[in-house]
């Protein structure tokens, strides 16, 4: 192993990482799940994973051939982004001094968006900080790996492409459809990124001129009317209009998308409304992207996607209407809770092996 990898681990950290459970700050850590995917017999490439999200950090041992997680550690996001590299340092460290093998690379999946040489982060919609701040750079200084770092949604992208629901189907068009939507194309197990990183932002195609505004202050985009965020928004002012819903009897602070999806499953027509209209820009949203890049197959994953049927019934039913291309399948993403640790190993197979 390594010195320039475990030099600056202390004894106590070492100790405090056979149980898996410890502290930086108030930071607790806890072990997460492990185990995704097939088994394997053998390590044939190692990678280091880490998942930078706004809420939690996540680092985890994988697999690069099956996508196996090894090992993995994580914690709640710090507050800033100067708390939240030590903190990930700190699970990575602890995870490789019990690594089965010398991992080869460091993979980043990173809530935010990234310049396009894979190495610096824009910044970060979630936690101060991170403006202009050199990752890569940094985690190969203190960990000696060779790392490369991707957006989340691009890494997502990728990730289910090598892995998950899209696995070996070129080109694939992925959506996460969450507090907002992002979006990824991935060519020949490539990311396309386009001349200057723009390509793949479904979620900023523009479906109504005159709509609400949304995060990328345009108007009318397909996140400003069918983001988590902007579902919760429209409810909002359908109940400043209209008192007569069961969604009446929440704070308004409570009213998000979450719970405009079991209102309108329970049969509440203010919910039902807003929650078709929404997926109705949805299935337009995706159709229009299909139409241009005829994808083998479109994965959506993100949060709103766990209400199941209640979402993909009626954005392949629009799909099917819109989109030109008959055989279109619209699937839901399977990597579940590991698709920000995979997406870090896809970026750094990806990026670093060209493999
Ligand atoms: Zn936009």
């Amino acid at each position: 192993m390594s010195p320039i990898l475990f030099g600056s681990i202390t004894p106590a950290l070492q100790s405090l990482s056979k149980r898996y459970v410890l502290s930086i700050g108030s930071v607790d850590i806890v072990p997460a799940s492990s185990g995704y995917a097939s088994p394997v017999t053998h390590m044939t490439a190692l990678v280091l994973a880490l998942d930078f999200g706004g809420s939690k950090l996540a680092a985890a041992l994988v697999d690069a051939a099956s996508g196996r997680v090894v090992s993995t550690l994580r914690c709640a996001t710090p507050a800033d982004a100067e708390a939240s590299y030590a903190a990930m340092l700190a699970l990575a460290r602890a995870l490789l001094i019990d690594a089965p093998d010398h991992p080869h690379a460091v993979g980043v999946s990173f809530g935010g968006p990234v310049q396009a040489d894979g190495r610096v982060v824009r910044l970060s919609m979630h936690v101060p900080g991170w403006n202009d701040a050199p990752l890569a750079d940094w985690i190969e200084r203190d960990l000696g790996l060779p790392c490369a770092i991707a957006n989340d949604a691009d890494a997502a992208a990728l990730a289910e492409q090598r892995y998950g629901a899209g696995r070996g189907l070129t080109p694939l068009l992925y959506l996460t459809v969450s507090t907002g939507i992002g979006g990824g194309i991935v060519i020949d197990r490539r990311m396309f990124r386009g001349a200057r990183a723009w390509a793949g932002e479904v979620g900023h195609q523009t479906l109504d001129p005159n709509g609400p505004l949304c995060a990328c202050g345009r108007r009318g985009c397909l996140e400003a009317l069918a983001s988590g965020l902007s579902i919760a928004r429209a409810a909002r002012q359908e109940l400043d209009a209209n008192e007569a819903s069961s969604l009446a009897n929440l704070p308004r602070d409570q009213v998000d998308a979450r719970a405009v999806a079991a209102a309108a499953a329970a049969g509440d027509p203010l919910a039902g409304a807003v929650w078709d209209a929404a997926m109705g820009w949805l299935g337009i949203g995706i159709a229009n992207a299909a139409n241009v890049l005829n994808p083998a197959c479109v994965v959506l994953g993100g949060g709103l996607t766990q209400a199941g049927d209640q979402l993909f019934a009626p954005v392949r039913r629009i799909v099917a209407e819109r989109a030109l291309d008959p055989a279109l399948t619209v699937v839901p993403a399977a990597l579940g809770e590991h698709v920000g640790v995979l997406g870090g190993v896809a970026i750094a197979c990806n990026t670093l092996w060209k493999g």
